[in-house]
């Protein structure tokens, strides 16, 4: 036996007791004529004493001791003089009696403490290493005990959970395939799943009702803001439902979670918005409900005073910061460049001061009297000592913008402790999404999302305004400005299935080359159905209180798609390649 205890274990209650504990050495430090040895494992830390009565043999092999060096340590259990507070095993200490050496190791390239001298890239790639510190080993624990507790809700809801391949056919998520050539056929390829979406419509149609998964995805897109070529899912389908039966079920799982997982009660039921109102009020599809400052359309009362800026733009709207109309010059102009920055991509940024004495000073005074501005703060809902930033432009692009500005003032002004949380669904999305640059339609979820029944004259309409209005059956789980999760009630009849792919321009053939199997499928008794999937790695770092991914994950790649410690991706011998029947059009270095 190599432990009786592991390092996070023992307690004054064991004083007297001999003990042997496994595990590696956090740090030695020498005092006098003793020395003590943190060791730790997954468990903890358990300090180790070695004095003048220990035996010359266990006090050598001590002092070759050095950082992370593997060891197995008897002795016996002592109440310690100075107690330590902040560790669990901190009244305790262990008298060796016995040590040996497992395995040496060489000093690690960082120092493996909560906060680590190492940068970000070395870490990467001893990412070994960097597991054993607390904040990774904490993020992976919580994710299991998120796994565990997901899996407990769903199993006793009926659900069964239901393996899928991962080498498939392209799926309808819309972004880029990881592909992988097939030796046996050469010339041919599989994709990787971007989401198991037909395999779980497939299952419904086989009659296995409640499925779920924690799955693993892949989409081959660029990196942008803390995403993952591949990430997990918690991917889940239902028959005989309706929307609101979904939303029930998965409301109640993710009202579970937070209640025992971190203790957090959330408001039942939980509020929904529709996609409508998130864009006008809020200018986004995941809108952040811990704070106000929602936006407010002033176009009636920006129009008509002779600046151009505004009047020639379709939309005009304001949010309000308050306490803000104390903004120096510079802090103005200094947000002013921040709205032009290309992620915002504003043109500008108008000002609108409501002083605390009830006057007005703003960019605008040239053309707006004081009374006119007092008619833009009446429709923005400005208080006194409110800053008004106002942007213009297409209504959508102009709402995304003040949306993007609203998210950086709440930042800005400490609204979005990452402690407080408000979720909520985002439902009555639009079904169709107009591309100007290619001239067609997309589906906004995926394409076997359904029209809402009530929408289905304007879905067989040939005019763009009527399919525009079309909304669908969808939802999003939005916490804290992030988007959770999302699904949809999905088409059923092959009808309504081949007027959807007319409406996205995939043609008969296509939709046959790429999802015949699917079509087929609903001719054999496809039952009504849907479901959604939550972004797993998302929801764990949420309830960690943190905003990225990476650390939730046990071999993340960095924002370049790669592995760092495998150095993948990389080359293959020439031989993989012919084998796979592939030509490199890559010229090699050299
Ligand atoms: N497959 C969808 C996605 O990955 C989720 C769903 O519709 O269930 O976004």
């Amino acid at each position: 036996m190599y432990r009786t205890h592991n390092c996070g274990e023992l307690r004054a209650e064991n004083a007297g007791q001999t003990v042997t504990l496994a595990g590696w050495v956090q740090r030695v430090r020498k005092m006098g004529g003793m020395s003590f040895i943190d060791l730790r494992d997954r468990y903890g830390i358990t300090q180790l004493r070695v004095d003048d009565s220990t035996s010359e043999e266990v006090a050598a092999a001590a002092a070759k001791l050095g950082r992370e060096y593997v060891i197995q340590a008897t002795g016996i259990v002592e109440e310690r003089q100075s107690k330590n507070a902040k560790i669990a095993t901190g009244d305790i200490e262990l008298k060796l009696t016995g040590l040996k050496i497992l395995n040496e190791a060489q000093t690690p390239p960082f120092t493996i403490e909560d906060e680590s001298d190492g940068g970000e890239d070395i870490r990467a790639r001893y990412r070994y290493l960097d597991l054993r510190r607390n904040p990774l080993k904490n993020a992976l624990m919580l994710r299991h005990r998120i796994a565990q507790e997901i899996r407990k809700y769903l199993d006793n809801e009926g659900f069964l959970e239901i393996e899928t391949p991962f080498l498939i056919k392209s799926t309808p998520e819309g972004a880029r395939d990881f592909v992988v050539p097939s030796r046996m056929n050469p010339g041919q390829f599989y994709a990787l799943p971007q989401s198991p979406q037909t395999f779980k419509q497939l299952l419904m149609v086989a009659g296995y009702d409640r499925y779920f998964q924690i799955v693993r995805c892949f989409r081959d897109e660029d990196l942008r803001a803390d995403r993952q070529p591949e990430f997990t899912q918690i991917d889940c389908e239902m028959s005989f439902v309706e929307q609101e039966d979904v939303l029930n079920t998965f409301e109640g799982m993710m009202r579970k979670l937070f209640k025992d997982v971190i203790g957090v009660e959330i408001p039942d039921p939980m509020p929904r918005m529709t996609w409508y109102d998130a864009m006008d009020n809020y200018g986004s599809d995941k809108p952040d409900i811990r704070f106000g400052m929602e936006i407010h359309e002033i176009t009636p009362e920006a129009h008509g005073h002779n600046f151009s800026v505004f009047d020639d733009c379709e939309y005009v709207g304001a949010i309000c910061v308050p306490g803000a109309a104390e903004y120096t010059r510079k802090q103005i102009d200094e947000l002013t460049e921040w709205v032009k920055r290309p992620q915002v991509g504003a043109k500008g940024l108008v000002y609108i001061k409501y002083n605390a004495d009830g006057s007005f000073k703003s960019s605008v005074d040239k053309f707006f009297s004081a009374e006119d501005l007092a008619s833009i703060a009446c429709a923005a809902q400005a208080n006194p000592g409110d800053l008004m930033l106002v942007m213009c432009g297409a209504k959508r692009k102009a709402q995304t913008m003040l949306g993007v500005l609203r998210i950086e003032m709440g930042n800005r002004l400490g609204l979005r402790d990452p402690h407080n949380f408000a979720p909520l669904w985002v439902v009555d999305f639009p079904l169709l999404e107009w591309d100007d640059e290619t001239q067609r339609f997309y589906a906004m979820h995926h394409p076997f999302t359904a029209p809402k029944p009530e929408h289905l004259d304007w879905f067989y309409s040939d005019k763009k305004e009527d399919l525009e209005r079309v909304c669908a059956n969808a939802y999003d789980f939005v916490l804290n400005g992030t988007e959770l999760g999302g699904g949809s009630i999905r088409i059923h009849e092959a009808e309504v299935q081949k007027r959807m792919f007319e409406v996205l321009g995939i043609s008969k053939e296509d939709a046959e080359i790429k999802f015949g199997f699917i079509i087929n499928a609903f001719k054999f008794g496809a039952p009504p159905h849907g479901g959604l999937a939550f972004g797993f790695d998302r929801v764990c770092a949420l309830f960690g209180g943190q905003e990225t991914i990476r650390d939730f994950i046990a071999f993340p790649k960095n924002n370049m798609g790669r592995d760092v410690m495998l150095d993948a991706p990389s080359e293959i011998d020439d031989s993989q390649m012919e084998e796979l029947a592939l030509k490199s059009t890559v010229v090699k270095n050299g």
